[in-house]
């Protein structure tokens, strides 16, 4: 049994002692491998571990592939969470404190602390710093910093007084995601979930009631040329407000959401929704009636619906349903036409009617309407034209009506806007439900800017993305990227630079301090002071502007440690890779892309992005509700680092959900404490013996090498680590049974050689065992210093050939005597003619290319000299194009290409002892035209290349 966490603190105390992960600028080239910072308001857990463990092992990787390889780490302070978190401590709040007591383990003394925000984030700070610290990353903790920081706090104001520079950051009135309770902005860090708030923005129309406003809100403002009446429920209370200086009817939900969107509202009373049944409103000099409909939701745009029956299935139906019902207003429905105002291709007069019918809907309850909405919206949209009845608009295409009209509708005032999210509700953190919020005179980044989404777009079609799949996400989010608010009134952080009622939110100083590593070394070793600096200096670093001399004497920064921090940032910089979980592709990765194009000249524009999925437990998605939350540092101590490094990884490539389960976890330590064993058996030497089976494992091992590697420079780590424990094994005991069917004992030099190798493998996945198994094979130095193995020699195709063709034969006879089930007295093997061994060749390399026309082939095949012999023995050539199929491609490849095994000799050389000692019998072998051979069933003639004939006695 291993004990891993003394194995773990060994090896760390080692790491430590010979800095192994302090990184300073050299001669070789580097990489900077950089992952989003921690949000310190938890202690981590196995899910946070992922995106971590991954990045670790991208670095690991790079290091002993001989790139002088950053990893740091910071902690991000900013933003509201914590705040709140105090506020819920300084309140009593219950099921918080239990929290902290009971899953986290915090001692009481100092949850009493916590009614202080930072007391609270230094405490989980140093919490996560520990559990990263035993996971055994590679980080160089010189570069530690928080993000409120006064050196942060310099840095980030620098940041914002270049984006207002460049216009990037303005003031104005944009809508945001908004918390009522806290009167703050809200995005995803801050919300129940984390759901980044989305929203729409809906056309309202305004239908005319006896000296009142009935809107109704739309995405189609084209179908105001349709209406025939609208619908109202008839049961809901409806507000009646005054709205600027009209006077609206809107269901109270509506009336909630409009004080959010830079009106003036005050309540004047209510109305019932069935008082205005049969009631008659107007619009475009028309007048239509209000009739009743259940379908009518008061929490969905404005609680009144205008109905369009030509065009929207919802519409015709309810129409119908109402003409049949016996009702107070079914004589006015009866005379209701839909009235059609578009053209489109495969419709007839009324789009809504055919897909109704089609669907064979019955009422309006009827789920398929949803079905026949979508279907007729989406012709309609993008292949639709406006009919005479459109006035101006005739004859426009809708997709290009759309806002033609909306902006007619705004200059006439018939119409408004009502902002709704998409994705409601959405819950803040406080537990209040968001809203959406035009704020006016706010500081905004302007993500809208055209030219900027375009360097964008270009900075993400240099950079490599992992996995590529992702890609066209990050175009999307670029594609729909507006204004957002960058500061907040409450929260740790910065303050704005030139509005200190500010702070700037957490997802706009956390874009560019990757920058940051470098100056902070220089912060913690008390060489750099914030009261000393000024945008110079920043200027000066990160773009070389300026002069050293006046700069230094100015910021009072000594002129030779000013040129190091220079020298330090243009070495490091910039980003080699950036690792995130998926969730923050449509923020922060993107935003982290958007502010380096911004500010940083093209050469230091970031080179890579790497996205992971989540950790789920057992199967399911892990939360505090669900009780599924394992601490990590808790199950380090229960089950090593190690294995959970494995665990998390083996279970899914990159972009997948990764299932974490203690079953996974056991498996990967039994795999490794068997590995651990095998490296106390065999000592280093110098390889001599090079029989076929050596230099065929050895050539496994070069393409062992050669997989891994590429797999992980694409950040498939399970496959890689798939390769290195389990892929190769099958290779190793096939060699194992070769030399022991040989009783050699000369092996143990290869066999070290080969662990070696794959313990260096291991390394980056499993870094403290795999140096315990480095020490105890007898290896020098540090494995996580050592060299990443190289694959240098070409593939041995001959070994290759002729362990395959053992391997096969092996097989063969097994499998005769498990169907025969008789006891061998004798085995008797025959190997192909030479005309036939010429024939597979050529019909291989047909194969090939992609000639498999058996009639083709054996045309061919006779018109040559060599092997004319086929015409005896059509049934050859099927049986040889089936069997070069069953290959893998580059089996078929080695055979096709390769001077062809003496097969004969291999099998009476190689195969006798595997025999003898499987089967405890001798072995014959003939060629098939020997005359002198022992053929007594005529069983040779059969015999195919690499498909010897066989007789068992
Ligand atoms: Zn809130």
């Amino acid at each position: 049994m291993i004990d891993w966490n003394k194995i773990e603190q060994k090896w760390r105390a080692k790491w430590e002692q010979s800095k192994e992960f302090e990184t300073e600028p050299n001669q070789r080239e580097k990489k900077f491998i950089t992952v989003a910072y921690p949000y310190p308001n938890s202690p981590q857990h196995i899910g946070h571990g992922r995106t971590y463990t991954l990045a670790d092992v991208h670095a690991r990787f790079l290091r002993m592939r001989g790139y002088n390889t950053l990893f740091p780490m910071g902690f991000h302070y900013t933003g509201t969470p914590i705040l709140g978190m105090a506020k819920r401590v300084q309140e009593g709040d219950k099921e918080l404190i239990e929290n902290f007591e009971k899953l986290y383990h915090v001692p009481r003394d100092t949850i009493k602390e916590f009614v202080e925000p930072v007391k609270i984030a230094d405490y989980f700070h140093e919490e996560i710093k520990l559990g990263m610290i035993e996971m055994g990353y590679s980080i160089d903790w010189r570069r530690e910093f928080t993000t409120i920081d006064p050196v942060y706090k310099k840095f980030i104001e620098w940041q914002f007084r270049k984006l207002k520079g460049l216009n990037l950051v303005v003031q104005g009135s944009h809508p945001v995601g908004w918390c009522p309770k806290d009167q703050n902005p809200v995005s995803q860090h801050d919300t129940l979930g984390d759901v980044e708030p989305d929203f729409t923005e809906y056309i309202l129309i305004k239908f005319h009631y006896d000296g009142m406003i009935v809107p109704t809100a739309t995405l189609r403002p084209e179908t105001i040329f349709g209406v025939t009446n609208l619908w109202i429920n008839p049961t809901v209370k409806y507000k009646k407000i005054k709205v600027d200086d009209e006077t609206w009817i809107v269901s109270p939900e509506c009336a909630r959401k409009l004080e959010f969107l830079d009106k003036e509202i005050s309540p004047l009373g209510e109305v019932n929704g069935s008082e205005l049944v049969g009631k008659s409103v107007s619009v475009l000099d028309k007048s239509v009636p209000v009739f009743p409909a259940s379908f009518v939701k008061s929490d969905n745009g404005t609680g009144v619906v205008m109905s369009v029956p030509a065009h929207a299935p919802f519409d015709y139906q309810a129409l119908e349903d109402i003409k049949k019902e016996k009702c107070p207003v079914q004589e006015i429905a009866r005379n209701i036409k839909p009235i059609s105002i578009i053209k489109t291709e495969g419709f007839g007069e009324i789009p809504a009617k055919e897909a109704v019918d089609r669907l064979k809907i019955q009422d309006q309850n009827d789920p398929r309407l949803e079905e026949a909405t979508k279907d007729v919206y989406a012709k309609e949209f993008y292949g639709g034209k406006l009919r005479e009845n459109t006035g101006e608009f005739a004859g426009l295409k809708v997709s290009e009506a759309k806002d033609s009209i909306k902006e007619w509708l705004h200059k006439e005032k018939k119409s408004d806007i009502l902002l709704e999210l998409n994705n409601g509700p959405v819950r803040c953190r406080c537990g209040a439900e968001c809203v959406v919020k035009i704020l006016n005179d706010q500081w905004f980044l302007n993500y809208s800017d055209k030219t900027w989404k375009e360097k964008a777009n270009k900075c993400f079609e240099e950079m490599s993305i992992l996995p590529n799949e992702i890609r066209t996400e990050f175009n999307y989010v670029v594609g729909w990227l507006r204004e957002r608010a960058c500061a907040r009134q409450h929260g740790l952080g910065t303050t704005l630079p030139w509005d200190k009622d500010w702070i700037v939110e957490s997802l706009s100083d956390s874009v560019i301090y990757m920058a940051y590593y470098i100056l902070a070394k220089y912060v913690n070793s008390n060489e750099l002071f914030a009261e000393s600096l000024s945008d110079e200096f920043f200027d000066h670093v990160f773009f070389g502007s300026g002069d050293s001399a006046k700069i230094s004497s100015n910021c009072k920064i000594p002129e030779d440690l000013l040129k190091k921090i220079c020298t330090d940032f243009a070495y490091f910089y910039p980003v080699d890779a950036r690792h995130s979980g998926r969730d923050l592709v449509p923020n922060h990765l993107t935003f982290f892309v958007l502010n380096h194009v911004a500010l940083f000249p093209h050469e230091n524009w970031p080179r890579q992005i790497v996205v992971n999925g989540s950790v789920l437990m057992d199967g399911k998605k892990m939360s505090k509700s669900m009780g599924n939350i394992i601490p990590l540092r808790q199950a380090i101590k229960q089950y090593g680092a190690d294995p959970i490094r494995l665990a998390i990884i083996i279970s899914a490539e990159l972009l997948q959900d990764a299932d974490f389960n203690l079953d996974s976890v056991n498996t990967i330590k039994n795999k490794l404490e068997n590995i651990y064993d095998e490296c106390a058996r065999y000592r280093p030497a110098k390889i001599s013996s090079q029989e076929s089976e050596d230099r065929w494992i050895l050539s496994r091992l070069q393409h062992l090498i050669g997989q891994t590697t590429a797999a992980l420079e694409k950040m498939r780590l399970r496959e890689a680590l798939h390769h290195i424990l389990f892929t190769f094994e099958s290779d190793l005991q096939w060699y194992l049974k070769r030399a022991e069917a040989k009783q050699r004992n000369d092996v143990s030099a290869i066999l070290h050689h080969i662990l070696t190798l794959r313990v260096a493998m291991l390394c980056p996945f499993a870094p403290h065992i795999a140096e315990e198994m480095w020490e105890r094979l007898g290896n020098q130095g540090h494995v996580s210093g050592s060299a990443w193995p190289e694959s240098v020699s070409q593939e041995d195709t001959k070994s290759v050939q002729v362990e395959e063709l053992l391997r096969s034969v092996l097989e063969d006879v097994k499998n005769i005597l498990k169907v025969t089930k008789i006891t061998p007295k004798k085995i008797v093997l025959y190997t192909a003619d030479r005309w036939k061994v010429n024939a597979y060749q050529k019909i291989a390399r047909d194969v090939i290319v992609g000639q498999t026309n058996i009639g083709a082939i054996i045309k061919d095949l006779i018109a040559n000299k060599e092997t004319e012999n086929v015409k005896k023995d059509p049934d050859f050539v099927k049986k040889t194009i089936n069997a070069v199929l069953a290959e893998p491609v580059e089996m078929r490849r080695i055979r096709a290409e390769n001077e062809p095994i003496n097969e004969i000799q291999v099998i009476k050389s190689e195969l006798s002892a595997l025999i003898r000692k499987e089967f405890g019998v001798e072995l014959e072998a003939f060629e098939e035209s020997d005359p002198a051979k022992y053929d007594p069933k005529n069983k040779a003639k059969m015999a195919r290349p690499f498909k010897p004939a066989l007789l068992i006695e």
